[in-house]
């Protein structure tokens, strides 16, 4: 099949002019021109057409040269995060069983990785030619991620070339995302959102990538300033911004510069996304996607803000709600709750060595269930409202979603952060626990408070019976609330 990246070997005018920088790392950037020299080069090394390599996925120039470079030989890429333990390391590595480990020079990796033969990447290398041909074709996996494990083990989903294509396609038009814009990237690299959206995404339209290294305020700050048009965050990132603007006006500034500012791998809460618009002008863009699945709904750049929605189902992406019976709703009314089930290119073709999970993933008729439980507003707006095995309380006859009640306790000023569970209840099936992170420790908002507080905001039955209080809420490496890792 042709390149997934054809800015690399494209000339002007429909490739990106010579000198445009593809990425940039810190102080260290890479050409289009010198990015395909070094994928060339790493390419001639890696095994043709078929097989897996694992990346070790740090935020750094080696590992998108590495992905590049194998996705263009045709050569199947493991990212491997970093931070992992060395059982959960074992673990992938003995279920994708990598022929080889690409890494950076400097990079010491941890005794689990090392029976696995280790090639160096050079990003400076130079001379070396990318295949004219990718020697694999559309339907032949790209990519084996593993997913983020918020509840339960993660697990490799398989994701083939076809997928990545048509879920960067799908935003470029959602988005009217192109080659002039330059990404202010913060995020990891080994999940679908840092890696596949935040460097493949501009790559294959010829733009520009700036990795922050870590995320930091003042980081997008100066991006932004310097002429970054994106961004693409996890809500904690949304989170840390709509802190730090009532004390920088820079800031604010700054982003109020940005063509697009985009969210997504968790629900974005109201109460911060209102703060940015409130100090910015600018509205979040909130995506909904899956590793499974790639992208699968959008609010459109040239679309009705809402905040609280993640739009509607992008181009080629089939979506459905589906009843408890498998029956799919067939009106919007912004209430009826079913499952998400989608079907489309942008779908995975399974998970690594689970054939029992990937039939349990799939309807007779071949619709994904992505266990996510949504609402669709009268004009088809997605409103997710949590993940059916941690979200939905089902409590005196009442199916309720935890997403809206914890974005009501985010709006009150003593709370930081706030999860809702279900509990076991003998009167009510289950009753609502709210989870709360104090903004000032030594003076908590009190029961009673926060009672008063979501009376004026909830119904009744979808009031917390208990508050608990906690130090700092359990949460992976995305950011995301691991609710099974609750206290019990
Ligand atoms: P695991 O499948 O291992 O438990 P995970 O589901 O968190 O982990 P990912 O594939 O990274 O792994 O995350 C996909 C999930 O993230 C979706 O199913 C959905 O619950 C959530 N998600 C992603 N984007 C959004 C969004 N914009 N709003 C709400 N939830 C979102
Ligand atoms: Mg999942």
């Amino acid at each position: 099949m042709s390149s997934l990246f054809p800015a690399l070997t494209d000339q002007p005018p429909s490739g990106p002019p010579s000198d445009r920088v593809a990425l940039r790392f810190g102080d260290r950037s890479l050409t289009y021109a010198e990015l395909a020299g070094a994928a060339g080069s790493l390419a001639g090394r890696l095994p043709r057409g078929g097989g897996r390599v694992a990346v070790w996925a740090t935020p750094a120039l080696e590992t998108a040269v590495a992905v590049v470079a194998a996705l263009e030989a045709g050569v199947v890429v493991v990212p491997l995060n970093p931070k992992s333990g060395e059982k959960e390391l074992g673990h992938i590595l003995s279920d994708s069983a990598p022929a080889l480990i690409l890494a950076a020079p400097g990079d010491e990796l941890p005794s689990a990785v090392r029976d696995v033969p280790r090639v160096d990447v050079d990003v400076r290398a130079t001379g070396g030619r990318l295949p004219d041909r990718v020697p694999v074709g559309d339907e032949d996996p790209a990519l084996v991620v593993y997913t983020s494990g918020t509840t339960g083990p993660p697990k490799g989903a398989v994701i083939p070339r076809r997928a990545v294509a048509a879920t960067l396609d799908a935003l470029a038009d959602a988005w009217g995302w192109t080659g002039e814009d330059v990404l202010v990237h913060g995020l990891p690299l080994f999940h679908v959102h840092g890696l596949v959206l935040g460097v493949l995404g501009p790559l294959r339209r010829g733009g520009s990538v700036r990795h922050l290294g870590r995320f930091s305020a003042e980081g997008v700050a100066r991006e932004l300033n310097s002429g970054a048009t994106m961004l693409f965050g996890v809500p904690t990132m949304y989170h840390r911004l709509a802190e730090t603007l009532p004390g920088d006006p820079g800031l604010a500034k700054a982003l109020g510069r940005a063509r697009l500012l985009v969210s997504g791998s968790a629900a974005l809460p109201v109460h911060d996304h209102e703060r940015i618009t409130a100090a910015t002008g600018q509205r979040v863009i909130e995506r909904y996607g899956m590793t499974e699945t790639l992208m699968n709904t959008s609010v459109r750049a040239d679309g009705v803000p809402r905040a609280g929605t993640v739009g509607l189902p992008l181009p080629g992406v089939e979506l459905r709600l589906v009843e408890e019976d498998g029956t799919p709703l067939t009106s919007y009314d912004g209430e009826s709750v079913g499952e998400i089930q989608v079907r489309g290119p942008n779908l995975f073709t399974g998970y690594l060595n689970r054939p029992d999970a990937t039939a349990g993933a799939f309807t007779a008729d071949g619709w994904f269930r992505t266990g996510d439980m949504a609402v669709r507003d009268g004009d088809g707006y997605v409103r997710i409202v949590g993940r059916k095995a941690t979200d939905l309380i089902k409590s005196g006859g009442y199916k309720i979603g935890a997403g809206e009640i914890e974005n009501a306790l985010l709006e009150h000023p003593g709370v930081r952060e706030a999860a809702v569970t279900g509990e076991p209840d003998a009167d009510l099936g289950e009753r609502i626990v709210a989870w709360i992170v104090p903004q000032d420790q030594q003076s908590p908002p009190s029961d009673g408070e926060l009672a008063d507080h979501v009376a004026m905001r909830l119904a009744p039955h979808k009031r917390p019976r208990v508050v608990r209080y906690l130090d700092v809420l359990p949460r992976n490496d995305m950011g995301k609330i691991m609710k099974r890792a609750l206290p019990s």
